[in-house]
């Protein structure tokens, strides 16, 4: 089982139970469902079925829902447009169906926004259109190569400041559709700024609701300017590589990539390397090399997470896409330097009780070879301070709470099981060893280290650690 989490999105090459099922058995820790492309009645959908194959199989397979943001996408085509270089197109403010001589976007506003000469960039920047021309509802572009474009594609404007407001009246009907589903965790698409996360916080505490994680999605300059800030008021952030190699340069992509690991570990923060991880498998059986680097590297730098995008959604072989996925991932962590990150974690952890007792538990775990760490935690907070550390073996969260055990579904290393409330020390022990050993196989002569706050509810930091043998 490999320790870094592994997102897989959710569509039509995946909707089927009995391919979830799969997904979950090949290692899927949360399934994402785009709402740029789901519907609520697809959500709903996916949703009860991954709850049944959660009860099923014993297992603790969070949600996340991906928000449409304020991202212009192009309206309805007739089929698929072909665009030809030299061409002239028109994008218009009101809806219309598109064809290869013009098409509508979702935000009207866009027509006032650009200034002649502005590139704008279609489906991933597939496409490069400039502007031209300008008429009252719309604007006149020269296509700068060829392609074919369909309805829904994205459409982006890099350097260009547009008017949108963050939180659309369409996001905020989708977050309140998450908060009432028990959507563990939201990735917020475009975040331009800390105050955008702001404003989703007051929309939950509206809501009241107090566990869905909030993951930054990292795709536009803006959001780079801001990344310190962005990091410290987010659960986590995702490198959002499809829309940030349109935004910024694409060469530049690797090294923020690089720069945002390393400062989500330094802040104790979820990370999460996303788009076109292992893209080739969506037709074939087998990954490039590229891909195995790639997917190698994110581990070796010290990412959370890994998603998959189209290769889950739309791909020809979802299931073998992400077994494969996870032999990578598993073969990479062989070769992380634990002890590097120990001592990062400590450099920037912070000096009280749980972060020593943390520190200890991590070191311990990898110099002493143990088997796995167990945490029985009620709010989960031992178990995300142990995952800074990045231990060598891997971690099991027991909590009473299932909210708490999905919220801990991308920190690295971390698995849990719901369990019933522990009432002493001893129960704490036993039950701690007794499912190590049936999660992990374990046998006399392997050693696991437990760690937590007792007496539970009444500590509210970490205080102790015990080493045992089995
Ligand atoms: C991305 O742009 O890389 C991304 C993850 O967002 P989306 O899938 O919504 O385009």
């Amino acid at each position: 089982m490999s320790k870094t989490k592994i997102i897989a999105t959710i569509g039509p090459s995946s909707q089927d139970k009995d391919i979830l099922r799969e997904l979950i058995k090949n290692g899927m820790d949360v399934a994402r469902l785009n709402l740029s492309h789901a519907s609520h009645d697809f959500c709903t959908d996916i949703i009860n079925k991954i709850n049944e194959l959660n009860e099923e199989l014993n297992t603790s397979v969070a949600i996340m829902f991906d928000t449409h943001g304020p991202n212009v996408r192009i309206g309805k085509i007739d089929g698929k447009a072909n665009l030809t270089k030299g061409n002239k197109i028109e994008i218009h403010s009101d809806e219309i169906v598109g064809n290869d001589q013009r098409f509508s976007i979702n935000y009207p506003g866009l027509i006032n926004d650009v200034k002649y000469g502005n590139i704008l960039k279609v489906d991933d920047g597939k496409i490069e259109l400039k502007v031209i021309d300008k008429e009252l509802n719309y604007i006149i572009c020269e296509v700068l190569n060829d392609g074919v474009i369909s309805s829904n594609k994205s459409l982006n404007a890099p350097s260009i400041k547009l008017n949108i407001p963050f939180l659309s009246a369409k996001d905020k009907e989708d977050i309140i559709f998450a908060s009432k589903m028990n959507v563990d965790f939201l990735a917020l698409s475009f975040v331009s700024a800390s105050d955008d996360i702001l404003d989703i916080n007051d929309l939950l505490i509206e809501l009241e609701n107090d566990h869905m994680g909030i993951i930054a999605k990292i795709e536009n300059e803006n959001a780079l300017d801001e990344i310190d800030e962005i990091i410290k008021i987010s659960d986590g952030v995702m490198v959002a590589r499809g829309d940030l190699g349109v935004e910024v340069p694409i060469e530049r992509v690797p090294g923020i990539q690089k720069k945002i690991i390393n400062k989500c570990h330094a802040f104790g923060k979820i990370s999460i390397v996303a788009t076109e991880m292992i893209s080739s498998m969506e037709k074939s059986v087998r990954p490039t090399r590229a891909e195995v680097s790639d997917i190698a590297n994110a581990v070796l730098d010290g990412t959370d997470a890994v998603m998959l995008s189209g290769e889950t959604t739309i791909g020809n072989y979802p299931v073998e896409t992400l077994s494969t996925m996870d032999k990578i991932i598993s073969s990479a962590e062989e070769d992380i330097n634990y002890l590097d990150f120990l001592s990062r974690a400590m450099q920037s952890e912070t000096q009280d009780i749980t972060g020593f007792i943390s520190y200890s538990v991590s070191e311990c775990a990898s110099r002493l070879k143990c088997k796995t760490i167990v945490i029985p935690t009620l709010s989960g907070y031992t178990a995300r301070k142990v995952s800074h550390f990045r231990p060598y073996c891997p971690v099991l969260a027991l909590s009473p709470d299932p909210q708490v055990i999905k919220s801990l579904s991308l920190h690295f290393g971390v698995s849990g099981y719901v369990i019933p409330e522990l009432k002493s020390f001893d129960e704490i022990i036993e039950k701690s060893k007794i499912l190590a050993e049936r999660k992990f196989n374990l046998g006399p002569g392997d050693s696991i280290i437990i760690t937590g706050g007792y007496p539970l509810k009444k500590v509210k930091h970490t205080n102790f650690m015990k080493i045992e043998e089995l």
